[in-house]
C-alpha cells in the first residue's frame, strides 16, 4: 500500500514536472524558459532535422517498391493512430505512454533506418500539429522522434545474422535504442528547465517507465516476427493492442474516479466537523449562559431561540449524513402513490415562510398542479432542500418562487431564486455526492454537498428527474419532474 502510494506520488510529481516543462518551455519561443533550455533544444532540433533530411533522401534513393511503400504506409497509419490515443499508465502521469513506438521500431527493424525515421517524424508532427501545439514543441518532439527512430534503425541494421533470431535481436535492440534516446532527450530538456540534475531525472524516468518499455519491446518483437511471416498475419496483433489500450483507459478512469471520491470524502470530513462544531458551540454557549446568569425574559427567549435553531441545524446535518448512507446502501423504501402536489408545495412553502431571513420573499405559483405519482414525504424532503438552498444561496436576499405546472405527462416543480447562481461547468456536478462549489463562489456559505445528491437519488427512485438552469450573479432555477397521476 505504502509502496503504491509512494509510487503514485512520485509518478505524478514527475508527470507534473514534465507537463509543466513542456507547457512553459514550448509556450513561447522567446520566453526565459526557452532560452534556458536552448543548449538542449538547439542541437536536438538541428540534429533531428539533419537526420530526417538524410532519411528522406536515402529512402527515395533506395527506390522502394510497391510492397515496401504499402508496408511503411500501413505502419505509419498504425503508429499515428496509436500516438493519437495514448495509453495512460498508472504512476506515469508523463506517460500516457504511446504504443506508437511499437510500430516505429518495427518499421526501422523491417524496412531500415530511413523508413523508421520517416514514420517517427511523420507520426509525431502530424499528431502535434493536429493538437495545435506550439511550433517549437512540434519541432522539438519531432526531432526527438527522428533521432530515436534513426537510432533504432541503426541498431537494427548493426545486428547481424540470419532468420528469426536476428530479427528478434534486431527488434529488441531497436526498441532499447528508441527508448534510451527518447527518455534521455526528454530528461535533458526537463532537467534543464527545472534546473535539476539530468541524471536524477533520467533515473526517475527509467524507474517509472521500465516496465511499460519491457511490455512494448516484447510486443515489437512479436509484431516484427509475425510481419516477417506475413504482414496480413501481423494484423491479428490489433486485437491484443486495442484491448490493452481499452483496459488501461478503463482502469485509469476508474482510478481517477476513486481518487476524486477519496479527495471529496476527506474534504467532506473536514466540512462536517466544521459544520458540527459551529452549532454545537452556539448551543453550548447559550446553555451555559442560561445556567449561570439571571436573565431578563427577552434575553432568555433569544437564547432559547438560538438553542432551538442550532439544534435543528445539527439534526438536519445528521439527517443528511444518515440519508446519504441509506441511499448508498440501497436501504431506502419508497412508496409510490398518488399525491396532491399542490398540497405538498403549500406545506413546504408555509413552513419555510415561518423563518425566512430579512430581505427574502417566498411565493407559491400554482396555476395548474395535477396530482403526481410519488412518495409524498420524499417529495416534501426534496422540495424543502431546494427551498432551503434557494434561501441559503441568496445571501443578499431576493425573490424566491416555487412553481408547479403540468409538462408532457409529468408534473414540473420549479424553485427559482435570484441568488449567487452556479457556473455552467458545475451544473451537473453539484448533484454528485459531496460536491460543493468553490467557497469563493458561495461566499463561504456552509453545507455538506449531500443535499442535492439526496434529492437526485430520491427522485430517481420515484421515476423523476432533476436539473438546474442558472447564471452566475443572476440566480438559479432547480427543476424536477414526477410522473402525472392521470397519465399512467
Ligand atoms: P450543500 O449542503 O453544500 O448546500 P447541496 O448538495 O445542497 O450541498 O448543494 C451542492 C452545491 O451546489 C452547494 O455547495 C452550492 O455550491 C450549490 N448550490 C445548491 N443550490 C444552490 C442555489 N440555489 N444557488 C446557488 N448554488 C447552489
Amino acid at each position: 500500500m505504502t509502496q503504491t502510494h509512494v509510487h503514485r506520488r512520485r509518478g505524478s510529481a514527475t508527470g507534473a514536472a514534465l507537463a509543466a516543462a513542456q507547457r512553459r518551455t514550448f509556450g513561447s519561443l522567446f520566453s526565459s524558459e526557452t532560452l534556458r533550455v536552448l543548449p538542449v533544444l538547439l542541437p536536438v532540433t538541428l540534429g533531428g532535422a539533419a537526420v530526417a533530411t538524410v532519411a528522406v533522401l536515402k529512402f527515395i534513393e533506395s527506390g522502394p517498391g510497391t510492397s515496401t511503400l504499402a508496408g511503411v504506409f500501413a505502419l505509419l497509419i498504425a503508429s499515428t493512430v496509436a500516438e493519437a490515443f495514448p495509453v495512460p499508465i498508472e504512476g506515469v502521469a508523463v506517460g500516457r505512454t504511446s504504443l506508437a513506438t511499437i510500430f516505429i521500431v518495427a518499421t526501422a527493424a523491417i524496412y531500415g533506418w530511413p523508413a523508421g525515421t520517416l514514420v517517427a517524424v511523420l507520426t509525431m508532427s502530424l499528431i502535434e500539429l493536429g493538437r495545435r501545439k506550439p511550433f517549437s514543441r512540434i519541432v522539438y518532439n519531432s526531432a526527438v522522434y527522428a533521432l530515436a527512430g534513426a537510432g533504432a534503425g541503426a541498431v537494427a541494421t548493426w545486428i547481424e545474422g540470419h532468420g528469426i533470431t536476428r530479427l528478434t535481436l534486431a527488434a529488441l535492440g531497436a526498441s532499447t535504442a528508441f527508448y534510451a534516446a527518447n527518455i534521455t532527450l526528454l530528461a535533458a530538456v526537463v532537467a534543464r528547465w527545472a534546473k535539476e540534475s539530468w541524471v536524477r531525472f533520467l533515473g526517475r524516468y527509467v524507474y517509472l517507465t521500465a516496465v511499460p518499455f519491457g511490455v512494448m519491446a516484447c510486443l515489437t518483437v512479436i509484431l516484427v516476427d509475425l510481419w516477417d511471416r506475413s504482414p496480413f498475419i501481423a494484423v491479428v496483433l490489433v486485437g491484443p493492442l486495442a484491448s490493452i489500450a481499452l483496459y488501461e483507459h478503463r482502469m485509469h478512469a476508474a482510478l481517477r474516479r476513486l481518487r476524486e471520491l477519496d479527495r471529496l470524502k476527506d474534504e467532506f470530513m473536514a466540512v462536517v466537523s466544521h459544520e458540527l462544531r459551529t452549532p454545537l458551540a452556539s448551543v453550548y454557549g447559550a446553555a451555559m449562559t442560561l445556567e449561570q446568569r439571571a436573565l431578563e425574559q427577552k434575553e432568555y427567549d433569544a437564547l432559547l431561540r438560538v438553542i432551538y435553531h442550532e439544534s435543528a441545524r445539527l439534526a438536519r446535518l445528521v439527517d443528511q449524513v444518515l440519508w446519504a448512507s441509506r441511499l448508498e446502501s440501497d436501504r431506502t423504501e419508497v412508496t409510490l402513490a398518488t399525491l396532491d402536489s399542490a398540497e405538498v408545495a403549500r406545506e413546504v412553502v408555509d413552513a419555510a415562510r415561518a423563518h425566512l431571513p430579512a430581505g427574502v420573499s417566498l411565493e407559491l405559483a400554482l396555476d395548474d398542479a395535477p396530482a403526481a405519482i410519488g412518495d409524498a414525504e420524499k417529495v416534501k424532503q426534496v422540495l424543502v432542500n431546494l427551498v432551503e438552498n434557494a434561501v441559503k444561496y441568496s445571501p443578499d436576499g431576493g425573490r424566491i418562487a416555487v412553481r408547479l405546472a403540468p409538462h408532457d405527462g409529468h408534473v414540473r416543480f420549479a424553485v427559482e431564486d435570484e441568488g449567487l447562481g452556479i457556473p455552467a461547468s458545475e451544473q451537473r456536478r453539484i448533484f454528485e455526492k459531496f460536491h460543493r462549489l468553490d467557497p469563493n463562489l458561495t461566499r463561504g456559505v456552509g453545507g455538506t454537498g449531500l443535499g442535492l445528491y439526496i434529492c437526485r437519488e430520491l427522485l430517481h427512485r420515484m421515476n423523476g428527474e432533476i436539473w438546474v438552469q442558472s447564471e452566475v450573479g443572476k440566480g438559479s432555477t432547480f427543476v424536477f419532474e414526477l410522473p402525472r397521476a392521470d397519465s399512467t
